[in-house]
């Protein structure tokens, strides 16, 4: 099946997925509030989704400096590279919340587990906001008035328990389902129990993201270590069935030392379980190198030609278990903004 974006967008793409931020011409007013999300591979910082050729990235932003910058001539944009021409055309994509056209939130983000790649518990009292259930409802039902909306997601840290999360998580999308009957939810919840996916599935979630974070047990021990792989691909199998297949989603990170036949060998696994693997690379900076460092000692920087190599890859696995990303209503392979997502820009 035919890519929806040309070879040469998704390699801009790459390369602006594995570059640096991208800086804002001096007295650029943005047309629109940027994002500043606590959860994702941008959380902790200012970002802005681009798009350009039929697909979309979301990149941080800044002042002062930057790999990318940012051009505006005669009311059009366009993107350089070191002060060279990259992208002609490309258009600033509003987030409603976190993503464009979804209301995207996370409902808790201090955490119990430390894994070393994720900012959301280092980010500082002030950015968490701590939200409580009627306000998270209040701006879900404002964002679903807002011109764009298209679906709900919730996503979350573990603040006392997964069971707790779980069950805070299930109650929210109870009440959104109430007020929303027809709007796509996605869920993104740590899980511990098969019975967890279920409560999730009863209150009214259409689809689940389990990230099983990487496949490779040895990394997996060292950066995520107070969690359970086996937990995470029973949940996974059994949201296989509960949920139905093109409606269940992990986050594989690649660019923790991994190689990428593990990679693929654990695109491959879930999606013997009907579940589409969402690759993701490590983005590393100020808030997690030195965890990262620490642990797993000094990386390669993921390169623009690995993301399309193993997307590109995925696609042919996908394809041979009758799977694809273009199913999903919500979440980050609706959204498009951080990834090379097979089927859509490969
Ligand atoms: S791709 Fe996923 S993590 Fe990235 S902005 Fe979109 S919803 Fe958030």
């Amino acid at each position: 099946m035919e890519a929806k974006v040309s070879i040469e967008t998704a390699r801009q793409k790459a390369e602006l997925l594995a570059g640096g931020p991208v800086r804002l011409p001096h007295g650029f007013r943005l047309p629109f509030p940027a994002s500043r999300s606590t959860a994702g591979p941008g959380a902790g910082w200012t970002s802005v989704v681009f798009s350009f050729g039929g697909t979309r990235t979301k990149k941080t932003i800044s002042r002062d400096s930057g790999e990318f910058e940012l051009a505006s001539r005669d009311g059009r944009l366009s993107l350089t590279r070191s002060g060279n021409a990259f992208i002609d055309d490309v258009e600033l994509v509003p987030t409603l919340m976190h993503a464009p056209y979804q209301a995207f939130v996370n409902i808790e983000s201090k955490c119990v587990y430390d894994c070393k790649f994720c900012n959301s518990p280092r980010l500082t009292h002030d950015a968490t906001k701590d939200l409580t259930d009627d306000r998270i409802v209040e701006m879900i039902m404002d964002a679903s008035t807002k011109e764009g909306f298209q679906s709900v997601a919730l996503t979350s840290a573990v603040t006392h328990s997964p069971s707790m999360t779980v069950r805070r998580m299930a109650g929210l999308v109870g009440r959104i389902r109430a007020e929303l009957p027809n709007a796509p939810i996605g869920v993104e919840p740590y899980t511990t129990r098969p019975d967890e996916v279920d409560i999730l599935r009863d209150a009214g979630a259409d689809e689940i993201k389990l990230n099983i974070e990487t496949f490779d047990r040895d990394i997996f021990e060292k950066v995520c270590g107070d969690m359970d792989l086996d937990h995470i691909l029973h949940a996974i199998n059994h949201a296989g069935e509960v949920f139905g297949r093109n409606k269940v989603c992990s986050n594989i990170i690649f660019g923790l030392g991994e190689d990428d036949e593990n990679v693929l060998e654990g695109v491959t696994v879930l999606a013997n379980m009907g579940a589409v693997a969402t690759l993701r690379a490590l983005r590393i900076d100020e808030m997690n190198s030195e965890a990262l460092n620490d642990t797993l000692g000094k990386l390669e920087p993921v390169t623009a030609k690995r993301m399309l190599r193993l997307a590109t890859e995925e696609k042919i696995i996908l394809s041979r278990h009758k799977l694809s990303t273009l199913k999903f209503k919500t979440m980050c392979h609706a959204c498009l903004s951080c990834d090379i997502v097979p089927f859509w820009d490969v």
